[in-house]
């Protein structure tokens, strides 16, 4: 495995790279597969052809945590907040308090992205 910030080796249960500190899984300049560099937008990487992995931001919070709180408490968009995210969270109360609960739909939408690391923080959008 290798650092997908600085693409130096590291071995498989190094949390954080010791050459630039970045966490494990974090940056997008080098294949975490190969080492090698690889476009910050790109979906393969053309050395190894490996799919690389976009690591979503969550800020301070683990994924983990977020798709906990997304599960139990999405449907008041708890998980938004904390992402910053006050329109999507606005609108999940909105739908969960005046629509009969709806709110748990899209913060089941929310969930499976999370696990499926599709899901995309955006302050902008209220879905
Ligand atoms: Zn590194
Ligand atoms: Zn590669």
């Amino acid at each position: 495995m290798f650092c997908k910030n600085c693409g130096e080796q590291m071995n498989d249960n190094q949390a954080i790279c010791l050459k630039c500190g970045v966490k494990t899984g974090e940056g997008n300049a080098y294949c975490a597969n190969c080492g090698k560099e690889v476009a910050p937008e790109a979906e393969v990487c053309l050395s190894c052809g490996v799919a690389i992995k976009k690591a979503a931001n969550y800020g301070n919070y683990d994924k983990v945590v977020i798709a906990l709180v997304c599960f139990f408490l999405g449907y008041l968009g708890v998980h938004n907040f904390m992402l910053g995210e006050t329109k999507k969270g606005i609108v999940k109360i909105v739908l969960t308090v005046f629509c009969l609960g709806i709110g748990t739909i899209p913060a089941l939408i929310d969930f499976i992205r999370i696990l499926m690391d599709k899901y995309e923080v955006n302050p902008d959008k209220a879905f």
